[in-house]
């Protein structure tokens, strides 16, 4: 619990003296899985001293718009950014874009396209769901999650609400996972077209949460394709492998970012701004929009 008097002494930071702090670059809010709306993420950088953050939604910008007065009117930076849903080899790849313009034409039109593609798969799931005899009642659904892009673990949480299994679990274990007999494929775009649109939106790309066992030559493969970034800390992010690709990035002209991942605050030490990217890194991963001469304001 915070005291109110504390919030209001903190509305109005000095810009200069915030330009220091860490910068969570990794948080989705109600407009794609997560459980805070852009506004609550972008009180809760703020209540933690944050000098930045990027809310990253899986294929969709609207949040920023959203919560960008809110931003303003805390002195928070918020970053454009978003997760793009990619695949490279039959593996499913998350492709962060940070800096991008949320009003890019060719951006919003891929996010509206994966989200149009995962409208279909989230009927397509129900469906095979009312076959196996479970029922599932998609409007209400959607008017539980109104912003949301359903997905697996909306159906899931349905099922578990209305008592059909025991929990997320058993959902995914009998009906969900990726070999269920419920699971339809995500749509997903080219993991080089993912980095293009996010080049051309101004944005820099970044590798979210690698495999643990990521490779220095795929890694070397998507910096040729005009990867940026590769994220080192993370919640799933062994500090080993951190360090690791920490490495490779330098190596590979890359800027190390990290990030929450934050989804709700499910579990102890998972609040916004508990990873932060170092002032440093942050620098690093600005100035590879500047590399194309691209007009971001800088603060
Ligand atoms: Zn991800
Ligand atoms: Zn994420």
């Amino acid at each position: 619990m915070k005291a109110p008097g504390r919030t209001r002494s903190r509305s109005k930071p000095d810009r200069r003296a915030i330009r220091l702090e860490g910068a969570d670059l990794h948080v989705h809010t109600t407009h794609s899985d997560g459980g805070c709306s852009p506004g609550e993420v972008v009180r809760a950088a703020a209540n933690v001293g944050l000098g930045s953050l990027a809310i990253t939604d899986h294929d969709t910008l609207s949040a920023l718009a959203v919560a960008r007065p809110e931003a303003e009117r805390l002195g928070i930076e918020l970053i454009g950014g978003v997760e793009l849903t990619a695949l490279r080899d039959d593996q499913e790849v998350h492709i962060l874009g940070h800096f991008v313009r949320d009003d890019d034409p060719h951006l919003v039109a891929a996010c509206l396209n994966l989200r149009e593609g995962r409208a279909r798969r989230i009927i397509e799931m129900a469906g095979r769901l009312q076959e196996l005899g479970l029922s599932i009642d998609l409007e209400t659904l959607r008017q539980t999650f109104p912003r949301a892009t359903l997905g697996r673990k909306h159906l899931a949480d349905w099922l578990v609400r209305s008592g059909q299994v025991a929990g997320h679990r058993e959902a995914f274990a009998r009906f969900l996972g990726d070999d269920g007999p419920a699971h339809v494929a995500k749509p997903r775009l080219p993991w080089r077209q993912a980095i293009v649109l996010i080049r051309e939106a101004g944005g820099v790309a970044g590798l979210a949460h690698p495999p643990y066992d990521l490779r220095r030559d795929l890694l070397r493969e998507l910096a040729d394709a005009g990867l940026g970034a590769v994220e080192v800390a993370g919640p799933g992010i062994d500090p080993r492998c951190g360090l690791r690709w920490r490495n490779w990035a330098d190596e590979l002209d890359l800027a190390s970012i990290a990030g929450t991942d934050f989804h709700a605050a499910d579990r102890p030490g998972r609040w916004v701004g508990a990873i932060t990217t170092t002032p440093t890194d942050l620098i690093r991963l600005r100035s590879k929009t500047m590399d194309r001469g691209s007009l971001h304001r800088i603060l």
